[in-house]
């Protein structure tokens, strides 16, 4: 378990490529089973493991364990097998069937659809929304339609690949910012614009900042107010992609525009997917009329793909209805503030043991650094063995010193199992030597 690193800098991106090659490939392939009904909880998992030379061959496959699951993006508890979700899935399975069997342009949109595209609208404060049956299609398919050549796209440097291809399928010029950093952004900006003269004369179309809400291996949360004040300062648009925090963050779980108390119409693109908080699947783009009809005609994905399959919509109609009260309970209220409590206790603790963890207090996404790429088998391996699920994450997803396990916290958990995974968490911290520091411990 001991880390093994090479000493010397410029060895590294030799280093690099040999443990891309040799170490990284070599990706666990885990089947997941969930126990009990609820996934956010606890699962089963059975090992197969995928050769990068192109062989796939079955490890321990009689071995089951049964873990707490913090790796899922289960972040309001949605995605279980009982209640009202489950249900009312059942019943559009019996009487719609599974699949649509056409695109928006061809006869594959049904009631369930407008029903969701309005109640999406409605969710978000804006004119107008569209959904597309897949997240990461949604970013990469209609980003092409927005900007092309000789448009400038301003883009996070940790922005979702999606977003990345996205933005190279437009074919216009590309230019990254540091991660959430505004003098970056602004300097961008004004190199933009000629001679730093903002609003006067400039070379580009049009200019597209392109950032998330809540980032996935950060678990960073945009400056939103800022990044408006410029947009506005230097009149460019803002597309901003709320896959982890639409559900999960604000008061009314409405997303980082909800948590800042921002007008939605400020931002011109909004984008965001069911994958996460609503226990579904698919995305959606919500904002004025004129932008949503300007898709529903020229997106690729409206006129070719096929349209969401109704269980999955009415997944989304269904969780969304719960977190804005409109079912008569006071179920969604329980679910955002029991997943907010569960993420400052979990965070809270981890700085107490004298971990480094990455991101904001309210942010469930919580990366707890490793450091050491030969940390990251060991971490997950121990934490399964005591029965803890975790996904860890390392080159050339995250810079090779920054490994890291990433926890996601949901409002399925409870506190007695938060405490269960702390305490797995600081036996294999210590058996690998994970307790870098005793930080201040910030106060919330
Ligand atoms: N955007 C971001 C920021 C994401 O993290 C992801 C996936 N995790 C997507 C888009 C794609 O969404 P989906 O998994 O629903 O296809």
């Amino acid at each position: 378990l001991e880390p093994r690193i090479p000493g010397f800098v410029p060895l590294f991106s030799t280093w690099e490529s040999f443990y891309t090659r040799h170490v990284f490939r070599r990706v666990s392939d885990v089947l997941c089973k969930p126990v009990g009904g609820v996934p956010a909880a606890r699962m089963d998992l059975v090992y197969r493991e995928t050769h990068d030379y192109g062989w796939t061959y079955e490890l321990n496959k009689d071995r089951i364990d049964t873990v707490l699951n913090m790796g899922s993006y289960n972040y309001l508890g949605f995605s279980e097998n009982k209640g009202p979700c489950k249900d009312n899935a059942a019943r559009v399975t019996k009487d719609y069937g599974i699949s649509t069997f056409g695109s928006r342009q061809e006869l594959g949109i049904l009631d369930i659809h407008k029903q969701l595209d309005d109640l999406v609208a409605e969710f978000l404060g804006v004119e107008a929304a569209i959904t597309v049956p897949m997240g990461f299609a949604t970013n990469s398919m209609n980003m092409p339609c927005l900007v092309s050549k000789g448009c400038l796209i301003l883009s996070d440097e940790l922005n979702h690949a999606s977003l990345v291809l996205g933005s190279r399928l437009t074919g216009a010029t590309i230019k990254t910012f540091k991660h959430n950093n505004m003098q970056s952004l602004e300097k961008r900006l004004r190199d933009a614009v000629i001679h730093g003269k903002p609003r006067t004369h400039r070379p580009w179309k049009k200019i597209l900042i392109v950032v998330e809400g809540v980032y996935s291996m950060e678990g960073s949360i945009v400056k939103l107010p800022e990044i408006i004040r410029l947009k506005k300062l230097y009149k460019a648009y803002l597309y901003l992609d709320e896959a982890h925090s639409i559900g999960a963050m604000g008061p009314r779980g409405r997303g980082v525009v909800d948590y800042f108390g921002l007008d939605p119409k400020e931002i011109d693109i909004m984008m965001g997917t069911f994958t996460k908080s609503f226990g579904s699947a698919g995305g959606y783009i919500g904002g004025s009329k004129r932008l949503i009809n300007h898709l529903r005609v020229n997106s690729h994905v409206s006129v070719y793909a096929p349209t969401m399959p109704p269980p999955i919509a009415q997944q989304v109609i269904t969780s969304m209805t719960i977190i804005m009260g409109k079912d008569g309970t006071n179920e969604g209220k329980k679910r955002i503030q029991q997943l907010k409590w569960n993420c400052r206790y979990f965070r809270r603790n981890l700085h107490e043991r004298g971990y480094i963890i990455y991101g904001n207090k309210d942010s469930p996404v919580v990366p707890l650094l490793l450091f050491m790429p030969t940390k990251l088998a060991a971490f997950s391996r121990e934490c399964v063995r005591r029965g803890l699920g975790v996904v860890v994450v390392g080159f050339p997803a995250t810079p090779i010193t920054k490994t890291r396990a990433r926890f996601c916290l949901s409002a399925a958990h409870t506190k007695a199992d938060i405490d269960e995974a702390l305490k797995i968490i600081e036996e294999v911290g210590d058996l690998i030597r994970l307790r870098y520091s005793k930080m201040p411990v910030p106060s919330f």
